[in-house]
Parts: structure tokens; sequence; C-alpha cells
């Protein structure tokens, strides 16, 4: 294992650890075809795992955030954390926390914060990603639009990894799994093995048969 599971452990977020190792198995399959980015930094706990394969593989993380918290995160919201809150700004601000932890990870020349929406940083992107991890905000809108200003950039044989999928609204909010589910509608991705709420679509590159021809 080529990560820091100890650093891991200390760093705020709401990644389990097998889901974080599977992550980090899908990162390295990714950072050896090119550069991957994540939606939702929040203080930096999956881009270790992510940031850990791309360094291993000489590939980079574009990590993107506005790092004022998700809608959920925000005062008296159920995952508000009091921590967070810069009261000079009276904001939530999780950027210096991210920062802190790619400097306890030796991973500031591999993993590139992006402090904006992300549709924002969608709007002149050209560059083909070998990994589009989706973890942003969980709203209906903000997941959706994650996807479709994402999704589009994945290189054949990449992958298209999406966070805290419940397949029942009983256990979780449904957003997510909206996408998740939109992505295979489209017939572009093969659905490979889920990890506990961690999908994990690869794109066809083209050679691969579809499923269901006619013969
Ligand atoms: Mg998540």
């Amino acid at each position: 294992m080529d990560y820091d599971k100890n650093l891991i452990a200390s760093v705020k977020g709401f990644m389990d650890e097998e889901e974080g190792q599977r992550l980090y198995e899908v990162s390295e399959a990714a950072a050896k075809m090119g550069p991957c980015l994540e939606i939702g930094s929040y203080c930096g706990k999956s881009s270790v795992y992510i940031g850990s394969a791309c360094k291993k593989h000489n590939s980079v993380l574009f990590s993107i955030d506005h790092h004022r918290g998700s809608e959920e995160q925000q005062p008296d919201q159920l995952y508000f954390d009091p921590d967070l809150f810069d009261e000079t700004e009276g904001k939530i601000n999780t950027l210096r926390f991210f920062r802190r932890t790619l400097e306890l990870a030796d991973l500031e020349d591999t993993v590139i914060p992006i402090v904006s929406g992300s549709a924002v940083v969608a709007k002149f992107w050209s560059t083909p990603l070998a990994m589009v991890f989706i973890d942003g905000g969980h709203t209906f809108k903000a997941a959706y639009t994650d996807y479709m200003c994402w999704s589009t950039h994945i290189m054949p044989g990449g992958f298209l990894v999406v966070h805290d999928i419940f397949e029942k609204p009983e256990d979780g909010g449904q957003a997510p799994w909206y996408v998740y589910e939109k992505a295979k509608a489209t017939g572009l991705f093969i659905e490979l093995e889920r990890t506990k709420t961690l999908g994990v679509l690869k794109r066809r590159t083209g050679f691969e048969l579809p499923p269901d021809l006619p013969a």
C-alpha cells in the first residue's frame, strides 16, 4: 500500500477505509493513462488516496472545490463542523485544512487545488481525463451538474467514480445514485464492482462488444 493510513485517519472526511482502498486501486489504473480529477476536495481525505496513486505513476490530480462547504455542511445543518467555520469571514473555509493535508502527505507537486464551483472550471476545460471522481454537493442539481460537466471528458478506458451511492432512499440521499444510473443508461460505460457506496464505471473503448446487441 502506498498511502499513509495514519495520516488519512487524522483527516476530516466521510470516506470509509474500504472505499478508500478501492478508490486508490482505481486511481492507480487511471494514473497510468493520464490525469485524474475530483469534485469535492473538502479537507483532502480522498485526495490523499487518489493523489498517492497519481504520485506513484507520475500523474496529477486536479481537485475542485469552492471550499465553502456543501448545503448540508452549513451552520445549523446536519453535517456542520464548527472547526471549519472561519469567524473572520463568517463562512465555512475548508481550504486551509485541505492545503495542510496536501503538505503533510507530500502531495503539493501532485495535487492541483482548483478553488471554484465545478461548472465554472468546466467552461473551457479540454484535457481528457483518466478518472473523474464525483463527490461534491448532494443536491440533485449539484450532482447532475457535476456529472454533465465532467463525464464527457473521460477518455476511452477511463473511469467515472461516484461516491455516496444509496440505492434505497431510506439509506441516504438519492442524487449520486441518480447520476450513476444516468451514466449507466448512456451505454458508454461498463459497470464494475461497487465497494459499499463507491460506484465504479469504466468508459468503453469501443473494442468491447455491448452485451445487448442483436445476433
Ligand atoms: Mg462523499
